[in-house]
Order: structure tokens, then sequence, then C-alpha cells
């Protein structure tokens, strides 16, 4: 985006009260979005968002200055903005070695996003509200939402790193109401992939819609959940969201380092039953939290978090990795050149356990099947969480009898993992749909196969 002459003076000044070390980050995002709410079709909207940051690291601490002027000038002021929060001894003289950093990932895009004509996107939402709606006059509400991003960043640093990633999205989220005698029942469903129009050929949105519809009308029919504690088992994919929010960010090297993780200090010790392995891979083509390169330059890589049930390893951001005098494992990522990185998760999940699923439901005497997790509130760290069942089934006898609605996860992160009694092998990632909120909001994959919880407090409505 800019000579490599200009990012070496920018990274010069940045180093120019002292500083440990450099980093340019550079950003540009071209998006149009569409959305179809209550029939009608809202205008698209293309968004265009350019810009860069200017951080500088000195000790444990970080300064970040940015602009959405990306010329040589204003990253000059902004180099000067971050060097003067941070001290150290004068080196006025800096020279940096940039070596381009070259990635084993091959291109997730064959077919670009203007092959296709924005009339004939919106026609796709207008014929996903319609096949929405033919599923049952009793559904009473549609939105559906298409997104397409094509994200390409820029990063260089004092140490000579200069990696350049590009990362192209596209998305289609959804949302059903189904009403009748006074009862309203909700379901969502998402789907989305590092892709180009080729996503057409083996997804289908509508087909994901009227599997969201045809769930409302099951949970019309639904009888109120039990409460109280019995044996939940989880389906593989989305299920996976519970692992995420509830294991996952206790993971994050920035609840470790300040303590406030259940996880910490606990490398090398049982978190859970030897045939459970958990993983972090930003390396997996076309999932949501696949990058070439983190947003500080590192390498995406495969991070086994737990192997056999022991605590293996954290998720590492540059900012963390440094405190701590070890490398990144490339989960430093920002929503934008207007945030600093943080370390986050990118493709999450546990890993194929011995068991056959078929087997863990008839393993079951009594208990739920959470066929779809719905939208959860977790206790970050902690892990302490509450997670809406949007589509529940009673298990009797080994068999799933009867849909239940109104059902309610409530425990702890970290126990439910200690607690996990059977893991099938039939690991599955979710259709595309995560997005992560730990302040700033990031595209993530979940995943996981099919699992069982002996004991856990179920929220009924009974
Ligand atoms: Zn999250």
């Amino acid at each position: 985006m800019l000579p490599t002459e200009s990012i070496k003076r920018i990274l010069s000044t940045a180093l120019a009260n002292g500083g440990d070390l450099a980093e340019v980050y550079l950003e540009d995002s071209q998006s149009l979005r569409l959305v179809l709410d209550d029939r009608k079709l809202e205008q698209a909207v293309r968004g265009n968002d350019i810009g860069g940051g200017v951080r500088v690291f000195y000790g444990n601490t970080a300064a970040y200055a940015y602009t959405d002027d990306v010329t040589e000038e204003a990253l000059i002021e902004a180099a000067r903005a971050a060097a003067a929060a941070a001290r150290g001894t004068n080196q006025s003289r800096v020279s940096v070695d940039l070596t381009q950093r070259k990635s084993p990932l091959k291109s997730m895009v064959e077919r670009p996003y203007d092959e296709m004509s924005t009339a004939a996107k919106a026609d796709i939402l207008r014929r996903m509200d319609e096949a929405a709606r033919a599923v049952s006059p009793h559904v009473v509400q549609v939105g559906a939402r298409y997104d397409e991003i094509s994200r390409r960043v820029w990063i260089y640093n004092s140490d000579g790193v200069w990696a350049e990633d590009d990362r192209q999205m596209l998305e289609f989220m959804s949302q059903v109401t189904s009403q009748r005698e006074g009862v309203i029942q909700s379901a969502t469903a998402g789907l989305g992939a590092q892709s180009g129009l080729e996503f057409f050929d083996n997804r289908d949105p509508i087909a994901a819609i009227v599997q969201a519809a045809e769930a409302t009308m099951r949970m019309l029919d639904a009888k109120p959940a039990p409460a109280g504690e019995m044996t939940v088992v989880i389906p593989g994919g989305w299920g996976g969201v519970l692992f995420h929010e509830a294991c996952g960010h206790c993971m994050e090297a920035d609840f470790i380092t300040n303590g406030s993780s259940a996880y910490a200090g606990l490398v090398g010790e049982r978190v859970g039953p030897d045939f459970l392995s958990a993983v972090d891979d930003g390396t997996i083509p076309n999932r949501r939290g696949t990058m070439r390169f983190d947003d500080e330059g590192t390498p995406t890589q495969r991070t086994v978090l737990i192997e056999n049930g022991i605590l293996k390893e954290y998720m590492w951001d540059l900012t963390e990795a440094r405190r701590m005098g070890r490398a990144s494992t490339g989960n430093g990522r920002r929503e934008s050149f207007r945030h600093m990185p943080m370390p986050r998760m990118t493709n999450t999940f546990i890993d194929a356990g011995p068991h056959d699923p078929e087997e863990i439901i008839s393993s079951v005497k009594k208990g739920i099947y959470a066929k779809r997790m719905g939208g959860g509130q977790v206790e970050i760290g902690r892990g302490d969480y509450v997670f809406a069942v949007t589509e529940g089934w009673l298990i009797e006898d080994g068999k799933l009898t009867a849909p239940v609605r109104g059902a309610t996860l409530v425990g702890n992160g970290p126990q439910t993992l200690r607690e996990i009694d059977m893991i099938g092998n039939d690991l599955d990632l979710d259709p595309g749909l995560g997005h992560c909120g730990k302040t700033q909001s990031a595209k993530v994959s979940v995943g996981q196969p099919t699992v069982r919880v002996p004991k856990l407090t179920v929220g009924g409505t009974e």
C-alpha cells in the first residue's frame, strides 16, 4: 500500500524516543451489506474503510496511534504520537531490514463477488423470506442479511516483519419468528465462509432459513423443558460455542497473565478426561477464523490447547508473549486499524473422541439433547455460563422422544469440561456464524463432536 522506504521512515520515527519494537498496520476493507426486514429490502450499504496505525512497545507497555489517512505524512504524525507515549533511551538512527513473509496458505477465493449483481444477491434474500413464510402461516417475522467483506491488511515491524493478508468473507444471517396462541418462538440461521461466489456450490442459505423456520414450528408444539440436574448431550458443530465461550476464553493469554482465568498456572495439569483434546487452528481453509498471518504479522498455526485431557498451551498475542519472554501463537487479532490487537481465538474446537454418537444418545436414561444452541452469557475468565437452548429434545430411555422449549444450561466451563464422560467421533465445525465479542468483534469458528455431560443444571420452564 505504501513503498517500503516510507514504512522504514515511519518505523524509524516511531522508535525515535526509544521503544523496543515499532509496528505499522495498514488496512483496506470493502464491504457490501443487504438487509431484508419485514418483507422490505433496505438500501444496499457499501463500505470502504481505509486506515492505519502505529504501535510502539516499550517494556511491557505499548502505545498506539491511528489515522484514516494512509499517507506517509499522516502515519509519521501517528508514529510521533505513539513515540511520545513511549519512553526510553534515544535511538536516533534505527535501520530496519524488512523481509516479506510468505504463507503456504492458498487463496480462498475462486470467483470474485462482482461476478454476481447486487440485484441477484438481493433476490436470494427475497427467496429466503418467501421460503421461510411458506413453511407455515404461523411464521410472523423474517429477517435476513447478506454481507460480503474484503479486508486487506499489511503489517510491518522493526524486527523486520513484513506480512500481508487478504481475507474475503461471505455470510448470510437470518432470523425467523413464529407465533401461535400467544406462544412466540424464534430461531436464527447463519451460513458463512471465507470464499468467493463458489460459496453457493455447496451451501444453500434458503435451506438454512427453512430449517430455522421448521425449528420454530417444532418449538411451538414443544412442551416446557424440565428443570434440575440431568444428563445433557450437545451435538457437534455450533454446539462448540459452549466450549469457545466458557473454556476457550479462559485460555487467552491476557486472562492468564493477569491471573483472572480459571486456567492460569495449569499447564501440564489435567483439565478434562483423557480422551479429550482441544485445538485452536487458524490455518483451516475457508473457515471464518482463518488468516495467513494474524493482525501482528505472526503466521497462524495449529495450537493444541488440551491433549488427552492435559492443558498444553494458551493462545498468545505479541503483547502477552513479550511480557512472558516467549513466542506468539498467531492469535493477535484486532477489529480494525482503530483497535490494538489482543489475544483472540481463531477456529477453536474439541477434537474427535472415541465414542459412536448413536451410542452416546442411547446411553442416556433421562436427559436433554441441546439440538440448537442460542445465545449465552459467560463470565469470561472464570467460565460461569448460562446458555439458551433454542431447540431442545427430551432423551428418554436412549431415544429422542419429544421437543422441549425454554431450556437453559447453567454451569462452569472448566468444571463441565472435567465432567464430560463421552465424546463422539463425529467432529464437525459450525456452518459459519461465529461472532466473538470480547470488547472488539472478531469472526471465529467453533466446533466439536457430540459430547455428553453426565450431570448439568438445566433451567427449565416446567
Ligand atoms: Zn467469544
